[in-house]
């Protein structure tokens, strides 16, 4: 009798284990790159945010949005960040977060499958996967706008969505009941490599590499080490436990990357599969 119940505590936690779909993910992917390129303040970025927050809604997260105008070199822009939250026991609270809207490249159409597009597709299955768990902390996910620069990146011009949330979290308190973020970006490259991020965390880029190291995938994880401005740097810079899992190696000689050749069919259902089972496993690591 002890010994079945056992057992019927253990299988929803090892199908629970396997339920991210990298499958679904691509599809999620693939419906945003259908709405065209989708910079902060335009119409198709507008129904993209439709499409995550009616999603979030039936996966029964709570939804809320943190909008504002953003100064940029080509005039104010109306930016929102969209977080979907549940609530743990803990006080403490863990965060998935990555960028939904696209590079406004002008004369081209820039669709941005894997910059843009995968992190809104793998976040949006994320969600799916992790709405029935049990959990002790608080999870957010956040869909951050206007990670990409209008023109030339610099300190001022990119990652507008996660500087304003890192400042609004720091004036109310939020960012210190942070347990960890993870931030992932252009992780849907067929050809996947994960770069051993060096702004990240010490502890969070152990944990990850010893997760994929013992998940069977620790080949996508490469040991070549870059640092990379990416949305995790805001919370970085105010002393959050915060890794980005970026694979910056996109097409030959990266020549994919911020071109008209970021398209779905650059893509594999098998990476977003990867980063899906690597960051379940160290939520588990976690103990969410
Ligand atoms: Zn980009």
């Amino acid at each position: 009798m002890y010994g079945k119940k056992m057992m019927l505590m253990l299988v929803p936690a090892i199908l629970a284990a396997q339920d991210f779909s990298g499958a679904k993910a691509l599809e999620w992917t693939r419906k945003a790159v259908a709405f065209g390129p989708r910079p902060a303040g335009s119409a198709a970025i507008a129904k993209l945010q439709t499409m995550i927050r009616a999603e979030l809604t039936a996966q029964g997260w709570q939804v809320s949005e943190d909008g504002f105008t953003a100064g940029t070199p080509v005039g104010p822009k109306v930016m929102r960040n969209i977080i979907a939250k549940q609530n743990g026991t803990s006080g403490r609270m863990i965060v998935l977060t990555g960028h939904y809207d696209t590079k406004a490249i002008p004369g081209m159409n820039f669709v941005g499958a894997n910059d843009g597009g995968a992190s809104a597709g793998w976040l949006l299955e994320a969600a799916r996967a992790l709405a029935k768990l049990p959990r002790k902390h608080d999870v957010a996910l956040v869909f951050f706008d206007g990670e990409e620069a209008f023109g030339e990146w610099s300190d001022t011009n990119g990652i507008y969505g996660s500087r304003h949330l890192a400042e609004k979290w720091r004036a109310d308190g939020t960012l210190t009941r942070i347990h960890a973020l993870i931030n992932i970006d252009m992780i849907g490259d067929a050809d996947l490599k994960v770069v051993d991020e060096q702004n990240s965390s010490p502890a969070l880029r152990r944990l990850l590499r010893t997760a994929a190291a013992e998940t069977g995938y620790g080949k996508y994880f490469p040991p070549q080490g870059i640092a990379i401005e990416d949305d995790h740097m805001p919370f970085v810079r105010l002393g959050v436990n915060a890794v980005d899992l970026i694979d910056f190696d996109y097409g030959p000689g990266h020549s994919y990357w911020h071109t008209a050749k970021d398209t779905v069919d650059k893509l594999s259902a098998h990476s977003l599969q990867v980063v899906g089972d690597v960051v379940m496993e160290v939520l588990r690591r976690l103990q969410m």
